[in-house]
């Protein structure tokens, strides 16, 4: 399938929906409280205390699973994945996004935007950075049954800092954070832009690493904590279908998600043979 340059043409935008199921506490944090009623590290919350993971932090988690697997996918892994998230300086087309007429036209002449969309790597292609918009926007996690909700699935759990030298805790080392015990499901939902089969094979890529504990979702992971199960379904919206009025799209069976998984191989080692250099 041949897609459009960026956003200049709708070609298909595709749903991923599914059910986020914790397997063992969650601490989705929402930065240190200095109410002397919160604990140190409350989780992030709606108006009516319930707790809900930010579609940013999802799609971080998910950016960075899809890095850590291109980086191991090759010996030249970071030019799968550059590690400009990291480091600035290690960005992928920043030399090109310097340039004088990039810096001045780059958004608006296809040509010099085709010079800055091929300096990028994999990774920025799908998920963005400064220079270039992201094809993935992901929507909040809220509570998949929220009349099912209880407070009691809140707790607080004591932890220290360790001083490293004296193997003793530090002064003033004791703190405490907010968990989400694993009882309460959320809904995602995850829109792709007009992504290649093989961009849409790599979410999917990363949604298998996660589900295997390849990664994890928050805070406290090394305290055993963001384990997760995904369950998704997968829709395309084209732009044939909706001139010729159907909302609904199609759902993707397994056979053709197997053929997304396929051509992301494909994909890469086009990508590893002809990508801006290192
Ligand atoms: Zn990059």
């Amino acid at each position: 399938m041949t897609m459009p340059l960026r956003f200049e043409r709708f070609s298909r935008t595709v749903h991923i929906e599914g059910t986020l199921h914790p397997e063992t506490p969650l601490h989705v944090g929402a930065g240190r409280s200095l109410d002397v009623l919160d604990p140190d590290s409350p989780i992030v919350k709606d108006p009516f205390h319930r707790p809900v993971i930010p579609g940013s932090s999802f799609r971080g988690v998910l950016r960075s699973t899809a890095e850590m697997l291109l980086r191991g996918a090759s010996p030249e892994g970071e030019r799968l994945a550059c590690l400009g998230v990291q480091d600035m300086d290690l960005l992928c087309c920043k030399d090109v996004a310097e340039e004088e007429e990039i810096k001045a036209r780059g958004n608006t002449d296809p040509v010099l935007f085709r010079r800055l969309l091929d300096a990028c790597c994999f990774a920025c292609r799908v998920f963005g950075n400064v220079h270039m918009a992201s094809k993935v926007r992901v929507a909040d996690l809220i509570l998949a049954e929220p009349d099912s909700w209880s407070g009691e699935y809140l707790r607080n759990r004591d932890g220290i800092r360790i001083d490293r030298r004296t193997g003793t805790v530090a002064t003033g080392g004791k703190f405490d954070y907010e968990i989400v015990a694993p009882v309460p499901t959320f809904a995602f939902s995850i829109a792709l832009d007009n992504p290649t089969e093989g961009e849409l094979g790599l979410m999917l890529a990363a949604f298998d690493a996660l589900n295997l504990g390849v990664a994890g979702l928050g805070g406290k992971r090394a305290a055993g904590l963001g384990r997760v199960r995904l369950i998704w379904s997968v829709r395309e919206m084209t732009a044939e279908a909706l001139l010729r009025g159907d909302a609904e799209g199609a759902l993707l069976d397994e056979e053709r998600l197997r053929a997304c998984r396929n051509s992301l191989a494909a994909e890469l080692k086009g990508f590893s043979s002809c990508g801006p250099a290192s």
